[in-house]
Parts: structure tokens; sequence; C-alpha cells
């Protein structure tokens, strides 16, 4: 498996960009940054999209890309996965011919360029040789993180914005995960401003570490307010484990 960092920050500024992950050129997990990272061929390569939650910082190159499609080619389309709620959020307040054209109907509701697919907590989904599977989180809104495990065993797991929480490290953290992506978003100082909001800090983590019970093989962490970047690699180097570290836009990680 080959995951290439769209953008992995908690806002955005040159170098840092909103969370996107593109598995093997073709799923994309949460899709805070498409357009801006990926050429026009490239972006014809998603076809699925699994979104962890509404926020515009993991969605906002769904329209976009929604809107390259319909300029370029109109028969293309991609299918968008996430829970009920956060579905139902961006058809109602984003696709709503308002703010941008509903492209779920576009050009016609049975060619349309968006395929919007559920996904339930606790299920899994197998789509060309990948099973992706849903875990409810617990952040300001509905949230599901997700493992995606490939044809050959390898497991990620990526968080997307959570607080503290439980069911995902319980239940997924039981098994073997080769690598996870997992969200620290403010500097222990801001611990209030984290639960408050449904994030984390490095020393949150630290609790929700000793809720897994197999740690997975590397902790790379997305998310940090870029505002807060120093602190916080500070703060993730003086927990002194050596299998955590901090991602960067653009990078390739091979599982
Ligand atoms: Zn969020
Ligand atoms: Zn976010």
């Amino acid at each position: 498996m080959k995951v290439k960092v769209l953008g992995f920050a908690g806002a955005e500024f040159p170098g840092f960009h909103p969370p996107g992950f593109l598995i093997d050129g073709k799923l994309l997990l949460d899709a805070g940054t498409i357009g801006a990272s990926l050429s026009e061929n490239d972006q014809w390569k998603i076809r699925h999209i699994f979104i962890t939650h509404a926020h515009l910082d993991h969605i906002k190159g769904i329209p976009f890309l929604a809107d390259n499609i319909i300029i370029k080619n109109k028969t293309h389309n991609v299918t968008v996965i996430g829970i009920a709620p956060a579905l139902k959020t961006l058809k109602k307040n984003l696709l709503n011919n308002k703010i941008w054209p509903d492209f779920t109907v576009i050009p016609s509701p049975k060619n349309a360029v968006l395929k919007f697919v559920e996904i339930r907590a606790g299920r899994t989904i197998q789509l060309n040789g990948y099973k992706v599977t849903a875990y409810r989180v617990n952040h300001a809104v509905p949230a599901a993180g997700y493992v995606v495990e490939d044809e050959k065993g390898k497991k990620l797991l990526y968080t997307g914005d959570t607080g503290p929480t439980n069911t995902i490290w319980e239940k997924a953290c039981s098994m073997k995960i080769h690598r996870a992506i997992i969200e620290v978003s403010f500097p222990n100082r801001m611990e209030a401003l984290a639960i408050e909001t449904g994030h984390l800090t490095p020393k949150l983590l630290m609790k929700e570490l000793e809720k897994m019970k197999i740690i997975p093989d590397e902790l790379l962490i997305t998310h940090p307010k870029p505002q807060h970047i120093k602190t916080i690699t500070n703060e993730l180097q003086r927990l002194r484990k050596p299998n955590i570290r901090l991602l960067k836009d653009g990078e390739v990680i091979n599982i």
C-alpha cells in the first residue's frame, strides 16, 4: 500500500494543506486537499473518497474535483462514502445549489458526477481489493475513522478528527495495524480547548495509547495547527516513543 499525503495539517498555509491521504493513487481518505496537490490526470484516478466528517477542512476538495470533472468529461464519476450524518450535511449545506451546484444530480441523476454511499459505523465495505471499516470517534460533529486493509493484509488506521475516544482503539487496535494516522491538533497547554472541540494534544494521545491492546507499528501524526507546530513537535518528541512522528505535506508512506 502506498499512501501519498496530499495534505496533513489542521489549517491552511503554504506547505500546510488540510487532510487528504491518497491510497495507491485511487482511494482517498478525506478530501481537504485534492486539486491543490494533484495534476488533472491524477485527479481522474480517484474513484472513491471516504470522508471522516463534514467539516470544511476534510471535504473542501470535493466540490472543486466535481467541477473539474464536469468541465473535462461528463461520463466520469466519483463515489463519496461516509456515515449518514456527514453525507446529509454535505448535501444540505454544500451541494445545495446555493454554495455549490448539486453534483449528485448533474449532469443527470442516473449519471451524476458524485455518488453518495453510506457506511455504518462498525461495518466494512469491500471495493477493488480493499476492505474499509468505519469506527465512530468523538468529535464536535458526527465522525468516523477508518481502517483500510489491502489485498496483502496491510492495515492503515486513520482517525480523522477526534478527542479522547474508545471504540476505534478497543476494536481496531486489538489487531495488528501497520501504520496509524492519528490526529494531534493542539499543544498540551491548550488541552481544555482540545477537549471542548474534540481534538487531541500530545499528552492526551499518551492516554489514548493506553487503550490500545496492540500499539500500531508506527504512529503518524496529522492535523496539527501550523501556528503551534514547533511546540507540538517538541511535545511529541518528549513522549519518548520511537515510533511516533509528525507527517509532512507531499510525503509518500510505503506500507
Ligand atoms: Zn473536524
Ligand atoms: Zn479538521
